[in-house]
Order: structure tokens, then sequence, then C-alpha cells
């Protein structure tokens, strides 16, 4: 069992989660997202995989019960905990050009997707095998007639948690997430620990 781990605010981390170990991943403060990534530590040529998840699972909103696929449809990692309920799988780590496209009268930020290559460079994992992430407590709500999706404030409070058992030995990247929308309009620390 490890302690807890602390993510500053608008920041990511990379490390190892070994096959039957669990990450939890805790928001200490409320309403912030954690955008998480998997790589087998063995072929990063296999990542997890929104499109193949949510296919098998047959709905987008991700809970207790369901595993999330690699690209070759092997489970990587098993929700196992939830305290929250809603999470999102459709959209792509938030990123400079992210910040340019939504907030062009913002200071531009590197965002997840920039925090997660500087973090997973030491892994050799260039920037563009980043995919899709599993943003843990965001709150991407959709029409189901329209299709229009909407980027709400998370619905997690302070303390919530999801929690994670690998199926494989990983690499996992994580974040405390950039966006403004994504996060209630601030940015909070995020908490992870591996049992
Ligand atoms: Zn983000």
């Amino acid at each position: 069992m490890t302690d807890t781990v602390e993510i500053p605010e608008r920041s990511g981390t990379a490390f190892r989660l070994a096959r039957g170990q669990t990450l939890t991943v805790i928001d200490p403060r409320g309403e912030q997202v954690a955008d998480l990534l998997a790589f087998n530590a063995e072929d990063l040529d296999e990542a997890i995989s929104s499109g193949r998840t949510l296919d098998y699972a047959e709905t987008i909103y991700l809970t207790t019960g369901h595993a999330l696929y690699s690209n070759r449809s092997r489970v990587m990692l098993r929700i196992v905990e939830d305290s929250v309920g809603r999470h999102d799988f459709l959209l792509t780590p938030c990123s400079y050009d992210t910040f340019h496209h939504f907030y062009p009268t913002l200071p531009p930020h590197r965002g997840c997707f920039g925090n997660l290559a500087a973090a997973l460079e030491r892994y050799g994992i260039a920037p563009d095998r980043i995919p899709t992430a599993f943003n843990c407590f965001m709150n991407v709500p959709v029409d189901g007639t329209t299709g229009q999706l909407k980027v709400l404030p998370p619905i997690s409070k302070a303390g919530d948690h999801i929690r994670f058992v690998a199926e494989m030995d990983l690499v996992i990247g994580l974040t405390a997430c950039s966006a403004p929308d994504s996060n209630g309009g601030t940015f909070k620390p995020i908490h992870y620990r591996v049992d």
C-alpha cells in the first residue's frame, strides 16, 4: 500500500501499475477532472481505446463493473468502485490547441495533453501516441436526440473517488485537468493511490 500522492493543479504524472494492483483516483476538493491514460508496459503500441470500450459497454457512461479495453480488445483496467457515476470517454485531453479554440482570450496552457506528453516521455511514449483519455469525473451529457454534447461542471464532491484494478502491467498517465469549463471554472489538485 502506498501513500496518497498529490498531482498539483494543472499538472500531470506517469507511473507503472502492475497487474493486480489497484489505482484509486480521488477528487479531494470536488468538481475536478483527472485524465487517465493506460499503455501496455510490455508493448507501448497497445493503448487504452475509447472506441473499443464504448462499443463493448454499449453505453457512454462507464461505472463500477465496466472494463476499459485496449485497441487490441483486451481488458487493461476494470472499474471496481465509483462514488460518482459520471465520467467521460468521448473527448481528447485538453491541449494548447483546445485553449486556442475555446478560450482565445485566456493565457494559453499546454493542458492535459502537454502534461501527459511531458510525463510519458521518460517511458518512450511520443505525443502522437496519446489517445482519447478516460476522463475521471468529467461531466459530458449528450442529448440523445440531437447528439449535442455539453461540458458541465463535474458532479463529484470532495473526497469522491473511482478505483480501477489493472488486468495487465501498465504505464499510466494521470492529470489534474487544466481546462476551465471541465472543472467548474477553478483548478484543483487530484490525489491518487496505488495499492
Ligand atoms: Zn484537461
